[in-house]
């Protein structure tokens, strides 16, 4: 496929020279845009290709004969979830288990396509502000172009996913701060050593890459869309990613509309995206002093906040936050009810679908996914 890199923010399309990073005219992150769409009819398309997020190369940056940077990242399970549905109320209730992933969470379909493409582009040298599973994936996928990465983690990082970054033979540089302040080191690292910065929307191709859950959602279903998807929020690359497919689907002619409605799930210890959608803000305020044992959704202040309001609203969806206590319930929940080996942030969907049926603003026999983002053994005690 062609693309072009265009600015989210003020359509700038000339691009900035070499590698990207945000937009030089507005600041706002760029985002793929392919020149042609897709030949109508997945079926015929997709027949005979293998079950990794690649199968879908109308949808991705990948131009003709070129390789992936792959450890067979994609294909994993969507369950439905009948005992835990009972639990919440909810008569059809599914769960995507992002665990199933290489390095065990989603951040796999993401770094797979930055890497991809950095390494295309002539890069061997990366660095990364990480809650945990961006700096498990980028070390894995970095090992795997045989390039070399630098990771700025929180101290307060759970340990086991600390390990496995060192593990893939990465460098780790832990801070005493949140992500916020890692990715501010790594900015200056970037430009001093011009080693590639893969920091969520700084960088265009790992939204692309997560793009292809919204796909396999698809496929599954029949080339039907569900009513709604329920995604725990961090940076914002997966809800952005599902907004962006659903609507170049439709484009394309594969599914029909309505898009599913995106519920945002955030830990009411660092909720920048529920604070601004309540507010009927258009970006997020930094959230201070971000507290939260799911890790991958202590980031106070996302680039991309302006584009997950965007998704929000575009998607008549909304965006809820949950205690601590309420997702690791939920975890439990997903582990005891269901066997899926849920993080803190696949808790928090749990615990969000039981707030949002209870209101009422989703109806209990709607047809619900919810995202099981990465696996709980990579927590350690934090799950406890
Ligand atoms: C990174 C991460 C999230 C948040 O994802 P974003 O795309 O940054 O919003 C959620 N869950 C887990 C397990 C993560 O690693």
């Amino acid at each position: 496929m062609d693309w072009t890199l265009e600015c989210s923010g003020c359509a700038d399309v000339s691009g900035p020279g070499g590698l990207p990073t945000v937009c030089p005219v507005c600041g706002s992150p760029y985002l793929v845009r392919y020149a042609r769409r897709p030949a109508p009819g997945p079926r015929e398309a997709l027949a005979g290709r293998a079950h990794t997020m690649w199968r879908f190369l109308e949808f991705l940056p990948l131009a003709a004969g070129e390789e992936p940077v792959s450890l067979g990242e994609g294909g994993t399970p969507l369950l439905r979830a009948e005992r835990l549905g009972a639990a919440l109320g909810m008569s059809d209730l599914w769960v995507k288990d992002e665990a199933a992933n290489p390095t065990g969470s989603f951040k796999a379909r993401g770094l797979a396509a930055a890497v991809t493409r950095a390494v295309r582009g002539g890069a061997r040298h990366f660095v990364l502000p990480s809650a945990g599973n961006a700096g498990v994936a980028a070390a894995a996928y970095a090992a795997r172009a045989g390039a070399r990465v630098r990771v700025y983690a929180p101290t307060s990082t759970p340990p086991p996913l600390l390990a496995q970054i060192v593990g893939h033979g990465a460098e780790l540089i832990t801070i005493d701060g949140h992500i916020g302040d890692c990715g501010r080191l790594a900015n200056d690292y970037a430009v001093h050593t011009r080693a590639m910065n893969l920091s969520t929307f700084r960088e265009p191709y790992r939204v692309e890459g997560k793009k292809t859950l919204g796909l396999e959602i698809a496929e599954h279903f029949g080339w039907r869309l569900p009513a709604a998807i329920v995604y725990p929020t961090g940076g914002g690359t997966g809800l952005i990613a599902l907004w962006k497919v659903f609507r170049e689907l439709v484009d394309a002619g594969w599914v029909a509309g309505p898009t599913p409605r995106l519920f945002s799930v955030q830990a009411a210890g660092c909720a920048p995206v529920v604070a601004a959608f309540a507010r009927g803000a258009e970006r997020c305020e930094p959230w201070p002093d971000p507290e939260t044992v799911a890790s991958g959704l202590r980031v106070p202040g996302p680039v991309g906040g302006a584009l997950m309001l965007r998704a929000l609203r575009d998607t008549a969806g909304s965006a809820v936050a949950v205690s601590d206590e309420e997702l690791l319930a939920g975890a439990r929940q997903l582990a005891t009810l269901e066997g899926v080996d849920a993080s803190p942030e696949g808790g928090a969907t749990v615990a969000a679908t039981r707030k949002l049926a209870a209101a009422g603003t989703i109806a209990r026999e709607e047809e619900v996914v919810l995202l099981n983002t990465g696996a709980g053994v990579l927590y350690g005690a934090a799950l406890k």
